[in-house]
Formats: structure tokens, C-alpha cells, sequence
């Protein structure tokens, strides 16, 4: 495992001094912690942190909805971990936007957010509620039926805590097809991020936007993500993520 980290982290940063783009991007957390740690996946705060560092250093913008071909970044944190909440200090003091794509049925169980702790960060004004569908399951699997609750009931229940629309939905491990595309947009999540790394836009398919995972990025590797270093794992992720 180290050594393949370590073959993906020299590809990254060699193909980010070949790149060095500046193409607006998607990047993902699952949690942020200080002292209590809710799950494997989630970064340090002082990570975290160095880690706006860099965005703001290069000159990007954080924004919560990504309008220009260049030069912003989206922030978002999946599954609805407690950690936020806990560390929402931070993300104040940083006057930072992020996205959280909560599981509707984790919410209340130990480590994840509370039905009451969603409601209070639905109002804080750096923060965007969206789907992440209703019990996590991996998309393609599903019959249509079950497809259509997991879209439609996460919609709901989120849309009845927060009181805002839910429109955007970020597929489970990063798994979908063409079905899951046109359900979701039939239910009416218009843009659907996927686990695909590299730039924003997908030219496959035009609702699915990309993203970058850097919950465990080095500043090195960080700053070689933001430059499109890891665009080229894209193919990597869409061999694994996309069913045909
Ligand atoms: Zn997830």
C-alpha cells in the first residue's frame, strides 16, 4: 500500500510540473478533526488548514458553486460525519463555503451528525446541504425501484431538516451508470459529482462534475492536485467507478 501511495504521489507530482493548470476543480473531505476522531477518513485540522493555505496561495477562489472555467475551487465534505459540526469554529474563522453530501439514514447514529446539529448548519451561511442518497448503497446495483428512494427519500428528509432544495447528489464510492444519471436528474438533482479526478466539467457526461480526493494530501501533494497533477488518474477512477 505505501509503495503504490508512493508510485500515485510521484505521478501526481510529475505530471503537475508537466500540467501546472489552473482549471477550477472539486476537492473532498469525509471529516475534519481536532481532538475527537469520528473516522479513519478524516484530516487534521492543521492539515486542513495548511491545506487553505495552498488553495489561496495559488490564487483560487472557494466558492460553493463553481461558475468559471478557471480558478475556483468547491470544497466538500461526504457521508456527514460529526467532526464538522464539532469544528465548525474553523470553517467560520477560515469564511470558507463547503458542501456536505449527507447519508439521510446515518444522521443521529454515533459518529455522524445529529438531525439537530444538520439543522443549525443548514443556517450558518458557509454551509450547503446536499444528498448523498438515503443508506449509501453503490448505485448501479440497485432495480429501479430501490434507485428511486434512495434518490428520492434522501431528498426529502433533508430537504424537511434544512429547509432549503437539494439538487445536487454525490454518488456512493463514486459508482454510477447511465441509469443513475438519468434517475437522479428525472428526480431532480441536476448536478451529480462523481470520484472522477481532474477538472470541474466532465466532457463525458455534462451533469456529472469531477472531484478530487485530498483528504490525506502532503502540502506537496496538495499544491501537485490543485496544478492537475492528478487529472490523469482520471481514466484509473472511471475504469473502477463507471459501470457500462
Ligand atoms: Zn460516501
Amino acid at each position: 500500500m505505501a509503495l503504490k501511495n508512493k508510485i500515485k504521489n510521484t505521478i501526481i507530482n510529475l505530471s503537475a510540473r508537466i500540467k501546472n493548470s489552473d482549471y477550477s476543480k472539486c476537492i473532498f473531505y469525509h471529516d475534519i478533526h481536532s481532538n475527537n476522531r469520528f473516522t479513519d477518513m478524516s484530516t487534521s485540522v492543521d492539515m486542513f488548514v495548511k491545506h487553505i493555505n495552498v488553495i489561496r496561495e495559488l490564487d483560487f477562489e472557494i466558492v460553493h458553486e463553481i461558475t468559471k472555467e478557471k480558478n475556483q475551487i468547491s470544497i466538500s465534505f461526504d457521508d456527514g460525519f460529526k467532526g464538522l459540526y464539532e469544528n465548525i469554529g474553523i470553517i467560520n474563522q477560515l469564511e470558507i463555503p463547503v458542501t456536505i453530501f449527507v447519508v439521510s439514514s446515518f444522521l443521529d447514529r454515533d459518529n455522524f451528525l445529529s438531525a439537530n446539529n444538520l439543522k443549525e448548519l443548514a443556517k450558518n451561511k458557509f454551509i450547503k446541504i446536499q444528498s448523498h442518497t438515503h443508506t449509501h448503497p453503490e448505485l448501479p446495483t440497485l432495480d429501479s425501484d430501490s434507485l428511486q428512494m434512495e434518490l428520492k427519500k434522501s431528498k426529502e428528509i433533508l430537504e424537511s431538516i434544512c429547509e432549503t432544495e437539494i439538487n445536487s447528489i454525490c454518488f456512493p464510492c463514486g459508482m454510477f451508470d447511465k441509469s443513475v444519471i438519468k434517475k437522479a436528474l428525472e428526480v431532480g438533482y441536476d448536478k451529480q459529482f462523481s470520484s472522477l479526478s481532474g477538472p470541474y466539467c466532465s466532457e463525458v457526461f455534462p451533469s456529472v462534475k469531477r472531484r478530487s480526493i485530498v483528504q490525506f494530501a502532503s502540502e506537496k501533494e496538495f499544491k501537485s492536485i490543485l496544478k492537475g497533477g492528478d487529472n490523469i488518474l482520471y481514466y484509473w477512477y472511471y475504469k473502477n467507478e463507471f459501470v457500462r
